[in-house]
């Protein structure tokens, strides 16, 4: 039923479009949207288009930023010979929330999964390895302990193995299956500090 004219439907269902919105929520963000002042929807309107058109891959690490190097590979006094290497953009933040991680991060992008037909060139392993050319002490794989983050771990492992680099992963005790980013600083940390060499 077309309750309020087409352009108030649009709205609901684009908001609809996007994950974790489920149409309640949609209709109450159109409802927000629509009775703020008009600078303010042209401010939110104008950060996404923004966002999407600058943000790009950091050339060094692959996480998400509008700079050529994000700002955890440009800080100098973080330890760039050690390489976290995580699933997702959230994941690093998650990482970083602790503030106790000095090392450096690489993004895969996803996980390998033989049954949704992921296989390793399909996330940003090949920059990795590339990365292992530099001067790199250890590679911490971070994926999550899901099926896809643990056959991911164990790929990367093997791969890494022969270089002589050390190879470690974060100490089980997240959750399995869990996402990292739902997870508290505490058990992140207690996850990374018991991290046991492969
Ligand atoms: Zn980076």
């Amino acid at each position: 039923m077309n309750l309020y004219g087409g352009q108030v439907n649009k709205l609901i269902e684009e908001l609809e479009s996007l994950p974790g919105i489920g149409s309640k929520s949609a209709q109450r963000l159109a409802f927000h949207l629509i009775g703020l002042p008009e600078e303010k929807v042209n401010r939110i309107a104008n950060s996404m288009i923004e966002a999407r058109k600058n943000v790009r891959y950091c050339s060094c690490c692959c996480t998400l930023t509008d700079k050529e190097i994000c700002p955890v590979c440009a800080n100098k006094s973080r330890d760039q010979g050690t390489i976290m290497v995580v699933e997702s953009p959230r994941d690093l933040a998650a990482y970083e929330k602790t503030g106790r991680y000095e090392g450096v991060y690489h993004v895969l992008h996803g996980a390998i999964s033989p049954m949704m037909g992921i296989g390793p060139g399909d996330i940003k392993l090949k920059e990795l390895i590339t990365r292992l050319e530099g001067d790199v002490n250890e590679v911490i794989i971070a994926t999550n302990s899901s099926l896809e983050g643990e056959t991911t771990a164990m790929y990367i492992s093997k791969l890494i193995k022969p270089t002589g680099i050390k190879v470690s992963r974060i100490a089980s005790g997240v959750p399995v299956g869990g996402d990292l980013e739902y997870i508290d600083e505490v058990t992140l940390f207690r996850a990374l500090e018991g991290r046991v060499v492969l």
